[in-house]
Parts: C-alpha cells; sequence; structure tokens
C-alpha cells in the first residue's frame, strides 16, 4: 500500500486482572488507504470495538495496549499523551458510534456543537464556522439545514441525530474516521440511508474509513476490504467481494452464509454451532478448533498466524478452497 492513512502493527490489548492478563487483542495488523473502506466484522467480544477504541486513544481501563504500533497519517499515535491525542482525535481523525447521544450534548443546538467543533480544530471565526455548520448540515442531508442549526439534538430523529454525529466527525476533514456499529441502533429503511451516506463521502471526501459492525449485510453495502475476527484476532482478510463469494477461513464461511439474501429469505438462515469462548478460556492452538467441521489434530496444538491463501490473508491450517 503506497500511502496508507492507518496502519496498525501487530496490536495487542490486554487486560491485567488480579491472578493472570487477558488479551483481548492480539497480533492485529491491516491498513487503510485513502478513501477506502475497511470493514472490521465479528461476534460481540471478537475484539474489533476494542481496536478502533485503541486507535483513537478511548482505550478504558485497565485495558491497554500491551505492544505493537499505530500510525494514523504518518504519525505514530499509540504513544502519544492524553492531550496529544485529543488533538488527534478530531482533527486527523473522526469517530461515530452506535448511540448518536454519546456524541451530542443534549443542553446545546446541533449549531452550537458543530461551530464549538469547527474552531477548535480550524482557523475560522465564527461566521465562516457557521457558514462551514450549515453546509456540513446540508451535505448529509438534513433538509433545511438554516433552520435545524438552531434546534436541540431531542428535536431530530434518531436517524437524523446519526446524520448529524457524521457532519460533526467531518467538521476538521478527518483523514480518518472510525465508525463503530453506526447504523445498529437505526432502523432498517434508515441504515441503508446512513450506510450510502457514509459511503459518499468517504469517497467525496477522500476520507479512508475503518468500520467495525457484527452485520455482515453492511460490510457487503459499504466496505472496499473486510477483516474478519474471532477471539482477538484477525482471521481473515480480503477484499469483500472475494471474501464474501470465497471465503477460505471456516468462520469466515459461516458469517456469510449467514447473510441474509433475497434467494435465501424464506429460509433459516446458517448459523455456526457453539458459541466463541470468553476471553478467560481461548482454547489452545486455533481458538475456532472447538467450533470446526474441519479441524485436523494440528488445529488442537499450534495457532495458525495470518498467511496468504489465494488473494486473501488466512489464519487457517486448512483453508478452504483450492491449495495456495
Ligand atoms: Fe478449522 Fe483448523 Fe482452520 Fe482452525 S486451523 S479454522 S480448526 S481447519
Amino acid at each position: 500500500m503506497a500511502n496508507p492513512v492507518l496502519v496498525v502493527e501487530k496490536l495487542r490489548i490486554e487486560f491485567p486482572q488480579r491472578r493472570r492478563t487477558l488479551v483481548a487483542v492480539d497480533d492485529v495488523s491491516f491498513a487503510i488507504e485513502r478513501g477506502e473502506v475497511v470493514g472490521v466484522v465479528g461476534e460481540s467480544g471478537a475484539g474489533k470495538s476494542l481496536t478502533g477504541a485503541a486507535i483513537i486513544g478511548l482505550l478504558r481501563a485497565p485495558g491497554r495496549i500491551a505492544a505493537g504500533r499505530i500510525w494514523i497519517d504518518g504519525r505514530r499515535v499509540d504513544n502519544l499523551d492524553p492531550a496529544a491525542m485529543r488533538r488527534v482525535r478530531g482533527r486527523v481523525v473522526g469517530a461515530i458510534f452506535q448511540d448518536p447521544m454519546t456524541s451530542l450534548n443534549p443542553l446545546f443546538t446541533v449549531g452550537q456543537q458543530l461551530v464549538e467543533t469547527i474552531r477548535t480544530h480550524l482557523p475560522l471565526d465564527r461566521a465562516a464556522a457557521r457558514d462551514r455548520a450549515v453546509a456540513l448540515l446540508a451535505e448529509v442531508g438534513i433538509p433545511a439545514p438554516g433552520q435545524r442549526f438552531d434546534q436541540y439534538p431531542h428535536q431530530f430523529s434518531g436517524g437524523m441525530r446519526q446524520r448529524v454525529v457524521i457532519a460533526l466527525a467531518l467538521c476538521a476533514e478527518p483523514k480518518l474516521i472510525i465508525a463503530d456499529e453506526p447504523t445498529t441502533a437505526l432502523d432498517v429503511s434508515i441504515q441503508a440511508q446512513i450506510v450510502a451516506l457514509l459511503k459518499r463521502l468517504c469517497q467525496d471526501h477522500g476520507t479512508a474509513v475503518m468500520l467495525v459492525t457484527h452485520d455482515m449485510g453492511v460490510i457487503a453495502e459499504t466496505a472496499d476490504r473486510v477483516a474478519v475476527m474471532y477471539t482477538g484476532r484477525i482471521v481473515e482478510l480480503g477484499r469483500v467481494a472475494e471474501v464474501i463469494g470465497t471465503p477460505r477461513h471456516p468462520y469466515a464461511a459461516g458469517l456469510m452464509a449467514s447473510i441474509p439474501t433475497i434467494d435465501r429469505r424464506q429460509e433459516r438462515l446458517f448459523q455456526i454451532d457453539g458459541a466463541m469462548p470468553p476471553l478467560a478460556a481461548i482454547p489452545a492452538g486455533c481458538p475456532f478448533h472447538p467450533r470446526c467441521p474441519r479441524a485436523i489434530a494440528r488445529c488442537r496444538e499450534e495457532r495458525p498466524d495470518l498467511a496468504r491463501a489465494g488473494a486473501h490473508l488466512v489464519a487457517c491450517w486448512l483453508p478452504l478452497g483450492p491449495p495456495s
């Protein structure tokens, strides 16, 4: 990748406990280039949101980055102090969370919040910041943005609030947006609109997007590449169409088979047997082996690293598809 906006290298996140240390994210490496949307998908507890939180410096104690490095726009950020990271956040990285009210203050109008954020990061006077705020509201599809500017968050519907949050994330023309389950709390019809909006804005502004979700359907609609996570590790990484069409990791294959399609909508969706183990009980060898129909003796003893299998990277001793 010539000029990546985000580079994550061998990231490891630990949660120290009194008697042991839990490893929540282990050996995670990936990069995102300008204008690219990379989806990170997996079940709850797979480590995808923690990876996003570590990138934007919002990992909550006792969670800590125990190893690895993170660069955003060429600057190493995993070792910045909180004040320096706050400047990066907002100016270089925007964040969109599942609940818009995480990002919005109910006591201020959306206009006040946009102007405040714009002026924190850009050298604009109040009038110019207001113009930019109204233009951003229009860009994210808020009707009558000049009037809505003076309204409070509770006067907006859930979908409109999420549009305001996207406008907030775009205030300083960030190079990277971390969107963590941005559509999960919305009605299905609104979800599609927000997904389309994110994709268009990313293309128009050349913003790199890390899209964290448990919903493979959202990834299929939006992302260029996808990283599938399981028990804190990436188990498959590749172009979305290829990972959906010809998944190589048995867990990814199970996830893909559970995406609803028009042909399959009447049938019972595929389910992977069993559940992902908790952090305290990740088995030795390949962590997926207790659920994997292809497991062999080696899978119970040795953990596979990500390695090339065709056009994908796959962490599996026995990937699906032709031998590479
Ligand atoms: Fe299944 Fe073995 Fe591959 Fe793990 S390494 S996914 S257990 S075949």
